[in-house]
């Protein structure tokens, strides 16, 4: 397990001292599995204010298609093929089929009645239950030997700087036999990685991270909760790996209850920061793929000016995918920790 990194300093002529010299420190880290690279610096302090939530959800409720009273009346409905039932609903949540859909199998789950839910009333139940739904989902269409049931995926964008159009909480459930990017890229290397040393990469991750405990959050059943070496996010990312789960079809039902019961601390401890958005993706081998381990990666989202609405994501990120984290992963650590 290599952490590699190259440090790197900046000088400039202080104006706030008298212009002299003043040494600037930051960090191009490589990702241990891919070898993407992730930069650190010190811009800003992980502090930010929040918006009146009032006002930025006022009237929305109006045209939302995910609210009860228009959820089973404005979504679609899988055909008989896929989804005998047409869609599952399960006590006030909904699945039903993606009406923007990017593969075959696209669906969208409301999670549950209620418009908007603050980031720190999520509870874990709540996520359980949904991801339960997800679920369901994945194991009809697999039972029906669906050709894209290979890969079987959830991602969550909550509030609007995470790319959600919705305030209303729901998650994105797709399966797909194409893996992608950045998952295939990891499948491909922790692949190779299993070739050549005999072991599996998120093993060794856990283990090594477990030891060192810069980065360690916690563990909640046979999940390790810890904060990305080479972060994708501004303010670091969480990462959870599951114990010896090659794909999303093996969790089991607590598996699902101690993940959800990850992220509410995860939520919990970015609320702090002043953080209100957020992207989660569950990352996933196929069935059976030895070197894979299901994870998820929570990464907060920000506006880097809400008064104009600036997105986290500027050029570096967007045509580089280069990414910038605004402070040592370590350090981040230490502020999220409490909450584990
Ligand atoms: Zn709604």
């Amino acid at each position: 397990m290599k952490f590699a990194v190259i440090e790197r300093e900046t000088i400039i002529l202080d104006p706030k001292n008298n212009m002299t010299r003043k040494y600037i420190p930051s960090e191009i880290r490589k990702d241990p599995l891919t070898g993407r690279s992730s930069r650190i610096c010190h811009f800003m302090a992980l502090k930010w204010d929040k918006p009146d939530f009032e006002k930025l959800v006022a009237g929305t409720e109006q045209w939302c298609p995910f609210c009860p009273d228009k959820v089973l009346q404005v979504t679609p409905s899988f055909p008989e093929e896929i989804l005998p039932e047409g869609r599952i609903i399960s006590d006030d949540m909904v699945l039903f089929p993606n009406i923007a859909p990017y593969d075959s199998l696209g669906a969208v789950a409301t999670m549950g009645s209620r418009h908007f839910i603050p980031m720190t009333e999520i509870t874990p139940e709540r996520i359980a239950k949904a991801f339960r739904v997800a679920m369901e989902f994945f194991r009809t269409v697999h039972g029906r030997g669906h050709p894209e049931s290979v890969y079987h995926i959830v991602n969550w964008n909550y509030m609007p700087a995470s790319g959600s159009s919705l305030i209303h909480p729901h998650l994105q459930v797709f399966a797909t036999s194409l893996a992608p990017n950045l998952m295939r890229e990891e499948l491909e290397a922790a692949k190779d990685y299993l070739k050549t040393n005999g072991t599996n990469y998120w093993d060794d991750l856990v283990q090594a991270e477990e030891a060192s405990g810069e980065r360690y959050l916690g563990r909640i059943g046979r999940t390790t909760w810890l904060t990305a070496y080479a972060p994708i996010g501004v303010a670091g990312d969480v990462l959870g790996v599951v114990d010896d789960v090659p794909s999303t079809l093996e969790l089991t039902d607590d598996d699902l209850s101690d993940i959800s019961l990850g992220l509410t601390k995860t939520m919990a401890a970015y609320d702090k920061m002043g953080i209100y958005n957020f992207n989660m993706n569950f990352f996933t081998g196929a069935e059976g793929d030895g070197h894979a381990r299901v994870h998820l990666l929570f990464s907060p989202r920000t506006f880097f000016n809400q008064a104009l609405g600036s997105s986290d994501v500027g050029a570096l990120r967007n045509l580089f995918n280069e990414t910038i984290c605004m402070a040592f992963p370590e350090e981040i650590n230490g502020m999220l920790k409490p909450e584990f």
